[in-house]
């Protein structure tokens, strides 16, 4: 059997569980992106609920205004009575001071439709800070989670890295390289031999590269899946 070629089990083992630790790894700064939008979306809700609550009391406002007017001009022609000489100014004075208190009841009633309107803008304000409130709050401590997990992460994957290079001391320059290659395109890159048939894609071996395993010159590759081979047993080799 080729020398050191047990150790490519190794090798192998520990590549696997470096590309799923580095997998994970990956998705991490899509984690904390979603944090972060999560939080400017609920920011933009706030701005959004404070600018409708702003245009509500404009409103509320802008029809006081209108009533103030309104109640001048009631008060200014009520004033002019007195004044007018003929029967049909007068009715022309009366006619306009209705109207004018027509305008103050449409105002009213404008004035308690914005309140209304208020009020809907205040609850939707306050469950927009509540929103924001939950994503600071989501920021701060799925961050930190994240933030460790990053760290952790790190030290195992040091710890890994150094046990890969233990392991690949083991293995001849000419093996390693097809290793390398093969796990390039295929993980994991190495697949047992057991009666006589590759276990990853469960092929079964010509009995030419059974006896060119046995031989141990070179690495012998699956001819289905590309998989270097390796007996399970070290005894299958004799
Ligand atoms: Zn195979």
């Amino acid at each position: 059997m080729l020398p050191g070629i047990h150790a490519l089990l190794e090798l192998s083992r520990v590549d696997m569980e470096i590309a799923a630790l580095e997998e994970e790894k990956a998705t991490l700064p899509g984690a904390r992106e979603a944090l972060a939008v999560n939080r400017s979306e609920a920011a933009a809700g706030v701005e959004a609920a404070e600018a409708a609550l702003g245009e509500a009391e404009q409103e509320q406002r802008r029809h006081e205004s209108v009533m103030a007017d309104r109640e001048a001009l009631v008060a200014k022609l009520e004033g002019q009575q007195h004044q007018v000489k003929t029967n049909e100014a007068y009715t022309a004075l009366l006619h306009e001071i209705e109207q004018a208190r027509e305008g103050i009841s449409e105002a009213e009633t404008a004035i308690l439709e914005a309140m209304e309107g208020i009020e809907v803008a205040r609850a939707a304000l306050e469950r927009a800070k509540a929103l924001l409130a939950e994503a600071d709050a989501s920021i701060a401590a799925d961050g930190a989670k994240i933030d460790d997990r990053e760290k952790s992460l790190d030290q195992s994957l040091g710890n890994l890295r150094r046990e890969r290079e233990g392991h690949a001391s083991g293995v001849d320059a000419a093996t390693m390289a097809t290793y390398e290659r093969t796990v390039a395109r295929r993980r994991p890159a190495v697949a047992l031999v057991k009666g006589e048939m590759c276990m990853a894609c469960r092929v079964g071996l010509p009995p030419q590269a059974i006896l060119e395993m046995r031989k141990g010159e070179r690495v012998i590759t699956c001819g289905s899946c590309r998989r270097i081979l390796i007996f399970e047993a070290p005894s299958e080799a004799s």
